[in-house]
């Protein structure tokens, strides 16, 4: 067990430097407040949740992550460069490379089988060579237990079987850190566990993650941090063991008498 350390380390050198780090994010949709004073910070190898009432900013916080909405004020930066300010094309190109995202919605390219899902975004976009991609692409197959499935394609596959072919499309862009919104919503009960059990895995082989999850248990057990969002603030954060078992605010109490 490490010692106590303050979530927003003061530390000037020796401190580590947050992977995703969020300051006062404030964002309106029109007239509609839906993030007001958002911070965030995950580091390098740790999994962290976000938890919270629909409609409380969740996915919103995510797109932040990802650039691809820009907040009116506060300050988002991944790997210490500001992301919502990103200038160029070029720039915005480069975040994506970096951050993979998972959503509900798997959208595969249902025209392209498994293996060439995997296969073009690293050629065309990371200017991979075609073999090594290929290679790699069976190697993530394996990883999210789909080897056999290479020449599939997606209308073959069951809904969890192509969520997990969309986590691979997401390691094969070799991202720094890997956002899931809500990936098991979707998908019918019995499929749920065979997408956990590779989030699980990623988690534990060190991938920095963040998830959206309604999967409380699941988010229990693997989560290092755990935050708490109620009309776009963060109620309340910390180790996932305590915001379970130990809830400090009536209102995560609340959430989670109804959801557990
Ligand atoms: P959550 O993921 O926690 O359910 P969201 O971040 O999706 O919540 O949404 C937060 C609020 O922002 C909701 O009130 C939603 O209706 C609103 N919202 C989300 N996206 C848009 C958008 N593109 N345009 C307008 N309102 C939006
Ligand atoms: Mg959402």
């Amino acid at each position: 067990m490490r010692s106590v350390e303050p979530f927003v380390s003061t530390a000037a050198n020796d401190a580590p430097r947050p992977l995703v780090s969020l300051r006062d994010v404030h964002l309106s949709f029109g007239a509609n407040p839906v993030l007001n004073g958002i911070d965030l910070d995950v580091f390098r190898g740790q999994a962290v949740s976000i938890i919270g009432p629909s409609g409380s900013g969740k996915s919103t916080i995510l797109r932040c992550i990802t650039g691809l909405l820009k907040p009116q004020s506060g300050t988002i930066e991944v790997d210490g460069t500001r992301v919502d300010r990103l200038a160029s094309e070029h720039d915005e190109i480069a975040l994506r490379k970096r951050v993979g995202f998972v959503f509900q919605q798997y959208n595969l390219f249902p025209h392209l089988s498994v293996l060439d899902n995997l296969v073009a975004a690293p050629v065309r976009i990371l200017g991979r060579d075609k073999k090594s991609a290929i290679r790699h692409a069976h190697e993530l197959l394996a990883r999210v237990r789909l080897a056999d499935k290479a020449h599939a394609y997606p209308g073959q596959l069951s809904g969890g079987q192509q969520q997990r072919v969309a986590i691979a499309r997401a390691l094969a862009m070799q991202p720094d850190l890997i956002l899931f919104d809500e990936v098991t919503s979707a998908l019918d009960p019995e499929m749920v566990g065979e997408v956990l059990n590779v989030i699980r895995d990623l988690v534990r082989d060190g991938m920095t993650c963040v998830l959206v999850t309604h999967e409380m248990r699941f988010a229990e057990e693997v989560s290092d941090a755990v935050f708490f969002t109620e009309a776009g603030v963060i109620v309340e954060h910390g180790p996932a063991a305590r915001v379970f078992r130990e809830p400090a605010s009536p209102r995560t109490q609340a959430f989670l008498a109804r959801s557990l």
